[in-house]
């Protein structure tokens, strides 16, 4: 492990030194928030790239310290900052560590937002952040349209030719390519609107957040999720003016972006009362519920979003909750269960999942080591840091095989998508479904 490098020893009465351009509002960290960290150094060896490298700089308390260095003007916001916060994967495994209480998760946010207003990226990353941000994710017509070219891509022959040719390593584009998910033959996008029923008496009236990309790449899981849901005595909303959660661009520090679509979300969602507003991304539910951070206390918006994230549950958190009472046929399978960080780390939901596994019969429940270790998706991570993405997922799948089981259950698209990668490109054979997959199968309820 390397020494601490002189720039990150540990600062002393950080609050006291006057503060540099900062934000002003909700995006900027109070003195408090950094004060927190005592740099005991207990989240160092859950950080997956500090286990990685070694490196003070790329762990928790070491980007910690950056930052407050450049929020007070006294060190460049320059290209050594800006490598280091983009090679955090913002999987706050160091918050469920700290023993301080560090909402890392935020700090993190804050330090990609002024990077986003003071930093000037290279050109070619600026017109990608600009399109995926505001021109791409808050259209679901344009996420549509994108859809139907990269299915002709995978479906035309193309992919096959690129992926033979070479092309794609000429490219350079050869890892990301093999990341690039399958999209749906229909996409989700035609069910929104629609109101499914209860099957038998009903127990609850529940929204279901459908995701954006998801709705192109899981419309499979989406239908599973209503199914399960459905069965359990839940009538499921769709709800037709939804749109993206903005979780991808507020984990890039495109605030406004992700304010923008807040506002839009929380004006369609709260039209109605329902006893839960349900979610099967991780990724999702973790910035649904987070919303009050991205308003100020005077704005109208915060108190919406105090009275949304009190309604948001990750589906395994509301069926554990609610309780399974449709019957569950046995399924005799040997699963093991990779926890998704914005469930584990962003929600503090640990048990739910496997609760709602362990109640299938005849399923074999075995833990898979370091499951609390990210798997190297992180929303974008897998594209913006392809090759430590891989890396976390070699150790992922090496960890995966140990544990022989045949099945490996999440509870986050982003972590399916990576997961079903890796088991391509390490050649273990292994199936990977969402927890809800999973119990629509031992459900056996007919596909509609
Ligand atoms: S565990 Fe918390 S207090 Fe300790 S160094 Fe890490 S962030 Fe700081
Ligand atoms: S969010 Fe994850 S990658 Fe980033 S500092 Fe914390 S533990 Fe490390």
């Amino acid at each position: 492990m390397s020494q601490m490098p002189p720039d990150t020893a540990p600062l002393e009465h950080a609050a006291t030194v006057p503060r540099g351009s900062g934000f002003h509002g909700p995006d900027r960290p109070k003195d408090v928030d950094y004060l927190h960290c005592i740099h005991c150094g207990l989240c160092l060896n859950h950080c997956p790239t500090y286990r990685l490298w070694g490196l003070e700089a790329d762990s928790p308390r070491g980007r910690i310290r950056q930052m407050v260095l450049v929020d007070e003007g006294r060190l460049e916001l320059g290209e050594s900052f800006v490598r280091h916060i983009d090679q955090c994967l913002d999987c706050r495994a160091c918050e469920t560590a700290c023993p301080s209480g560090v909402e890392y998760g935020k700090l993190v946010e804050y330090a990609r937002a002024r990077i986003e207003r003071d930093f000037k990226r290279p050109l070619f990353s600026r017109m990608a952040r600009h399109l995926a941000f505001r021109n791409l994710l808050p259209h679901p017509s344009r996420i549509a349209a994108t859809a139907r070219v990269l299915r002709f891509y995978q479906r035309s022959g193309l992919q096959k030719l690129a992926r033979s040719t070479g092309i794609l390593k000429l490219l350079g584009l050869a890892d990301r390519e093999r990341l690039l998910p399958r999209i749906d033959d229909s996409f989700f996008f035609t069910n929104l609107g629609r109101t499914f029923p209860a099957s038998g008496p009903r127990r609850a009236r529940v929204a279901f957040f459908a995701g954006c990309v998801a709705q192109v790449t899981f419309t499979q899981l989406n239908k599973a999720t209503i199914r399960v849901l459905t069965a359990n005595g839940c009538e499921v909303v769709v709800h037709s003016g939804q749109l993206c959660c903005g979780a991808l661009a507020a984990h890039a520090g495109v605030r406004d972006a992700a304010r923008d679509l807040a506002r839009k979300n929380l004006a369609a969602f709260l039209l109605e009362d329902f006893d839960a507003i349900v979610t099967n991304a991780a990724g999702c539910g973790s910035t649904l519920k987070e919303y009050d951070h991205l308003f100020s206390r005077e704005e109208a918006e915060h108190e919406q979003a105090v009275a949304f994230r009190a309604k948001v549950r990750d589906v395994t958190e509301f069926l554990a909750t609610l309780g399974l009472s449709a019957p569950l046929q046995p399924l005799p399978l040997r699963v093991t269960y990779q926890d998704s960080c914005h469930l584990l780390h962003g929600q503090k939901i640990r048990n739910a999942p496997r609760e709602l596994l362990r109640a299938i019969p005849g399923l074999e429940f075995v833990e898979l080591p370091y499951s609390e270790i990210c798997c190297g998706s992180a929303g974008v991570y897998n594209v913006t840091q392809t090759k430590t993405s891989l890396d976390l997922l070699a150790e992922k799948m090496n960890h995966a095989a140990a544990t022989r089981a045949q099945t490996i259950v999440t509870a986050n698209p982003g972590c399916l998508l990576q997961l079903r990668a890796g088991t391509q490109i390490h050649h273990t054979n292994q199936n990977i479904l969402h927890v809800v997959e999973l119990l629509d199968r031992a459900m056996k309820t007919p596909i509609t």
